[in-house]
């Protein structure tokens, strides 16, 4: 027998050698699920498949990292697999197709505000009176709907018959002007990275032959997190020959709010009938006390498939629990933990986790303050910045001259004298003449309109010159130079003089990741190194990673540290407060804690605290209801957690209903409670303003009961 499959059971075997016809694995949490993917990407081309003809794929680039790596480690032949995110995946494909579709190899990937932004624009067309942020919203998650469930904007029957409820005023019109003005500008969204590659599997026949017979293999990674639109192109993909090898957790679904349906994976033998089907028991990846909290509280769920979990590793630590009185010194809790295990536990094997990104500030303070060295996984924000985009725009529109999101963004920055009178122009221009944006400004610069043309003039021969002159350099020159071209540096100065510094450095920091890039893959154009960028959203910030790793309990998935924190464990946070309402969110809040504590290896610590700053509000929260469904015994619980769990025990004995209303109606607490009367209106960074209805004292604390006119978002 191979030597690769002597680090697996009887069971892992028998799924790591399997051959041909679909096969599920269905298991716990660390039961070997993704050791064996790898073991059989190897095994598979150690029996005479090649590399090339086997396609992996998983949700976050992180994962997908690490399971390239652990393929090679074990068989470098691997190297030419296809391993890697769904969305990558369809990106590369339809670079390969994007004729089919009409559109160019070059078209730009819209994120969220790109793509808001066209919203809005077709949104004030459409509805020149109407509430604009509440119809994007509406909007928008209409078209995630629509997107992650296969429907595109021609399935209007389908539409209306099966989604009828769930279609906006005048939604599915829109969607199709949405979709018809992304092509004008030769731009995809993130939804139509996947759903463009359904398109292409649905109705074109030669580029369903070609993907289909590429790979002779197909296998997934967290399958329980497909959804219908990733599904479907799996089963085409696999269709002609069968061999679909997927694997997953039920018990691990925490993307259902994205449109993800494990049904996919429960119901697996009945759309592929004559599936093999193999569950694992044995974790091998926690410590008694671990494998036994979760498993015990994960079992509260009603919507589960039954599954058993066990570990022969020792019982091992307890699970500390720790609540402190504000998140600050939770923090501080945490940081100085960490420091305290160092020689146990080096920064390398220590992750902390949170449920919401906005949680990580004041981790992160306290890391720098301790001068630890630390990692955040999955900040989207440096992309978001604003000097950052400008800088993307500008390259945007030089690969891509239809990017009209990108040509309005950049063509007054620096200013130039175009005001937004002349880009209404522009647009209306660009939508009665029919013609790419871009070639329009030209004809606009040459119609001689007093004032504006000579305006267009100066912005076309910009353009121009910097085409010919950047397309062509070494990667790692393309920045400076642009910035000079532009007169970027002096534009901050005089615009920004308070905050220059700050973004002169992000952008010597976008300088350094085009450089590595160029480093890491010497063949690669400026193209690739914006649709890299553009799909890596859940990248780590751009240094290296090293020290401590912080991450949403989202990004944690899949991946296993020897220590973890896992912070917030409050209800408001954990459940989340727009989830406790309902029972299969919180089902799913549920699945996020087993997933986050399934985590760690050797060491857990769960912490919370009784109150969090936003701002100049703080937000009380009561301990997780999930804590009491631990068993108290694989539990060690600090001093002050204990005070606080007593005493709200105590006063659930005599309930309080005003008091444990505070997942709904929200409680806040003002620094200076003196300062606000019953009546006074105040305002919160995320709930908005509100109006103050009263007062209560609590454990020497007074809250703030606050009615807010719009809470929910
Ligand atoms: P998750 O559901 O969290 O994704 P998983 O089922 O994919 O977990 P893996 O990550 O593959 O689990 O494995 C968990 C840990 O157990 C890893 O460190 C892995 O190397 C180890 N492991 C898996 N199978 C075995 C085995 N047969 N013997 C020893 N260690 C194993
Ligand atoms: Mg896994």
């Amino acid at each position: 027998m191979s030597h690769l499959l002597e680090k697996l059971n009887q069971a892992q075997k028998q799924a790591a050698s399997h051959m041909d016809g679909p096969f599920v694995v269905f298991a716990g949490a660390g039961s070997g699920k993704t050791r064996i993917i790898t073991t059989r990407i190897a095994y598979l081309i150690e029996h005479g498949v090649r590399p090339w003809e086997i396609l992996a794929v998983t949700f976050t680039n992180k994962a997908a990292g690490e399971m390239k790596e652990r393929v090679e480690a074990i068989c470098p032949e691997a190297k030419r697999a296809t391993i890697t995110t769904f969305h990558s995946a369809c990106a590369r494909w339809l670079r390969e197709f994007a004729s089919e579709l009409g559109f160019q190899t070059n078209f730009s990937i819209y994120d969220d505000s790109d793509s808001n932004k066209l919203l809005k624009k077709l949104l004030k067309e459409a509805n020149p009176k109407g509430d604009i942020p509440n119809l994007l919203a509406d909007m928008k998650s209409f078209l995630h709907i629509v997107k992650t469930n296969g429907y595109f904007p021609s399935d209007v029957e389908r539409l209306h018959q099966e989604m009828s409820h769930l279609i906006p005023i005048g939604g599915v019109a829109l969607y199709r002007r949405y979709q018809e003005e992304l092509a004008n500008c030769n731009a995809m969204d993130f939804g139509d990275l996947l759903l463009n590659v359904l398109l292409l599997l649905r109705r074109n026949k030669t580029v369903s032959d070609i993907l289909s017979q590429r790979f002779r293999h197909v296998l997934v990674d967290e399958f329980q997190d497909t959804n219908r639109t990733q599904f479907e192109i799996i089963r085409r993909l696999s269709e002609r020959h069968g061999n679909l090898f997927v694997v997953g957790d039920d018990d691990q679904s925490i993307y259902s709010w994205r449109g993800a349906t494990p049904a996919n994976i429960i119901d697996f033998q009945r759309t592929f009938p004559g599936a093999k089907k193999i569950a694992l028991e044995q974790n091998y990846r926690c410590s008694g006390n671990i494998v036994k909290a979760a498993s015990t509280m994960i079992a509260k769920n009603v919507n589960r498939a039954e599954k058993t979990l066990f570990t022969e590793a020792h019982e091992g630590d307890s699970i500390d629990l720790h609540i402190e009185s504000d998140g600050e010194m939770e923090a501080w809790w945490v940081i100085n933990s960490i420091k305290q295990e160092r020689p146990n536990f080096p920064y390398d094997d220590v992750a902390i986790f949170y449920r919401t990104n906005s949680q990580s500030r004041s981790l992160e303070e306290a890391l720098r303050r301790e001068n630890i060295p630390y990692t955040i996984f999955g900040s989207v924000e440096f992309y978001d910045r604003m000097e950052i985009k400008d800088i993307l725009a500008y390259l945007k529109v030089l690969v891509n001259p239809n990017d009209a999101i990108s040509i309005t963004r950049i063509i007054n920055t620096p200013t130039r004298g175009i005001g937004a009178k002349a880009v209404e122009t522009i647009e209306r221009e660009t939508k009665s003449r029919k013609l790419p944006m871009m070639d329009v400004i030209r004809q606009l610069a040459d119609e001689k309109i007093p004032r504006v043309s000579p305006k267009f003039r100066f912005f076309v021969d910009l353009m121009d010159a910097l085409k010919k002159d950047l397309l062509g350099r070494p990667l790692p020159e393309v920045i400076e130079t642009l910035l000079e071209a532009i007169e970027y540096p002096e534009y901050l100065k005089k615009k920004f003089p308070d905050q220059y510094i700050d973004k002169t450095d992000n952008i010597h920091e976008l300088g350094s990741a085009i450089a590595d890039f160029a480093k890491r893959e010497p063949e690669a154009t400026l193209d690739d190194w914006i649709q890299s960028i553009t799909l890596v959203r859940d990248r780590q910030d751009l240094d290296t990673v090293s020290g401590v790793s912080l991450m949403t309990l989202h990004m944690a998935k899949g991946l296993e540290f020897r220590r973890v924190y896992l912070t917030g464990i409050e209800d408001g946070l954990l459940p989340h407060r727009n989830s406790v309402e309902d029972n299969q969110q919180l089902e799913e809040e549920r699945r996020l804690l087993y997933v986050g504590i399934t985590r760690a290896k050797e060491k857990l610590s769960l912490t919370g605290a009784s109150r969090r700053r936003t701002f100049n509000n703080y937000v009380v929260n009561s301990p997780s209801r999930f804590i009491a469904e631990l068993p108290q015994e694989t539990l060690n619980v600090s001093f002050a957690a204990k005070q606080v769990l007593d005493a709200y025990r105590a006063d659930d004995e005599q309930p309080d209903e005003e008091y444990f209303e505070h997942t709904q109606e929200e409680y806040s607490y003002e620094p200076e409670p003196e300062a606000l009367e019953k009546g006074s209106s105040v305002s919160h960074p995320t709930y908005g303003r509100g109006v103050v209805e009263g007062f209560e004292t609590k454990f020497g604390q007074t809250k703030v009961i606050v009615k807010f006119y719009d809470f929910g978002f």
